[in-house]
């Protein structure tokens, strides 16, 4: 598979898969696109994505370049002064179809910029806006056909670079529908395996039914070695968005993100608040890099009593059972000491920083 140099990183191949989101600010707005993408990084958002979607917000790019760490990906469609606009700025890489520029002359001035700059492009194919689609009756296609027509668009775009002598190229096949997805991204990666693919659901809803979907299907891509970045599209923050994307990879074993933390889903034995622990020990490890890097690969154990507590803390680097408003604490085996509830995080955050 090529390697594909994005700023500070290289995806496909062995590399580490990389996180990416996109913005939901203004782009024009510069002030909010910095703040969200600071924001985004120091979460751990290694990939950021704007859409430049006229002049105004193209030429904003320099200034939120000047204030940001990570690569910049412009989102750009059909006009391809944008693109020429955009890689002048300093942009780190452009999501365009050439195809859609519609001037085989424009999208060699796009490839030159590219190459003088020595920034990749990325095709994306969202099935929703295939070229056959246009003027098709879809409703007897199967999975299989969309996915086909997919692949088969995705490679025409790849052979305008190609022909150009381009090859860093990554791609996207994405639909809303899990086996549509799914079966795009297998079959160009049988066809293309060279090119390194940037995976996601497009458009997967709301945060507990997109980050579902989105799970299942990047778990059965990366499974199969498909996938150099990802992208979780919720309609959620962009911060949720890679938070998502970081589970994901966290329990396939592929990246280390943060704690693992175990807790139980409580019932009638419990006499602690375990979900508001839970959730204000993530609150303020996901919020503070410094927590963020330190708690990295911890088995910390969240019980609500101690019927399965002892056990499960006992399992984990360190951890709390519940007993009435109180908790016994322990680590590496071991019980060590009592706790008052309020003593909990605490206590936790402290030893997370030892
Ligand atoms: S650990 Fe205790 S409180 Fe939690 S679910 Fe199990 S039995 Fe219930």
């Amino acid at each position: 598979m090529r390697e594909i140099k994005l700023g500070k990183f290289v995806l496909g191949g062995n590399n580490p898969i990389r996180v990416q989101s996109m913005c939901n600010t203004d782009t024009r707005d510069v002030l909010a696109t910095i703040k969200q993408i600071q924001q985004l990084e120091k979460i751990g958002c290694e990939i950021n994505r704007i859409a430049v979607p006229d002049m105004d917000a193209c030429r904003k790019i320099a200034k939120i370049k000047a204030e940001i760490t990570n690569p910049l990906v412009a989102d750009i469609h059909f006009d391809h002064k944008l693109a020429l606009e955009a890689i002048k700025q300093g942009i780190d890489k452009i999501r365009i179809n050439p195809g859609n520029i519609g001037d085989a002359e424009k999208v060699k001035d796009i490839v030159k910029a590219c190459k003088d700059r020595k920034i990749p492009i990325r095709i994306g194919v969202n099935a929703g806006s295939l070229k056959a689609i246009k003027n098709a009756d879809t409703s007897s296609w199967s999975s299989e056909k969309y996915a086909d027509i997919m692949v088969q668009e995705a490679i025409e775009e790849i052979n305008i670079l190609e022909q150009l002598n381009f090859k860093q190229v990554l791609v996207s096949l994405k639909a809303d529908d899990l086996n549509r997805t799914v079966l795009a991204c297998k079959k160009f990666a049988k066809q293309m395996p060279e090119i390194p693919q940037h995976i996601g659901l497009t458009e997967a809803g709301s945060f507990i039914a997109g980050s579902v979907k989105s799970a299942i299907a990047m778990s059965e891509l990366l499974r199969s070695k498909i996938g150099a970045t990802i992208r979780v599209s919720l309609t959620e923050s962009p911060i949720l968005q890679v938070r998502t994307a970081y589970e994901i990879l966290k329990t396939l074993g592929l990246r280390e993100y943060g704690p693992n933390i175990i807790s139980c889903p409580t019932c009638g034995r419990c006499e602690v608040d375990v979900a508001s622990v839970v959730k204000e020990l993530e609150d303020r490890i996901y919020n503070d890099p410094e927590l963020l890097k330190k708690s990295t690969g911890k088995k910390i154990a969240v019980m609500g009593c101690i019927v399965n507590g002892p056990g499960e803390a006992k399992e984990s680097d360190f951890g709390i059972a519940g007993g009435k408003s109180k908790g016994i604490f322990f680590e590496a085996g071991k019980q060590t000491k009592k706790l008052s509830q309020k003593e909990w995080i605490s206590t936790i955050i402290n030893k997370i920083k030892e």
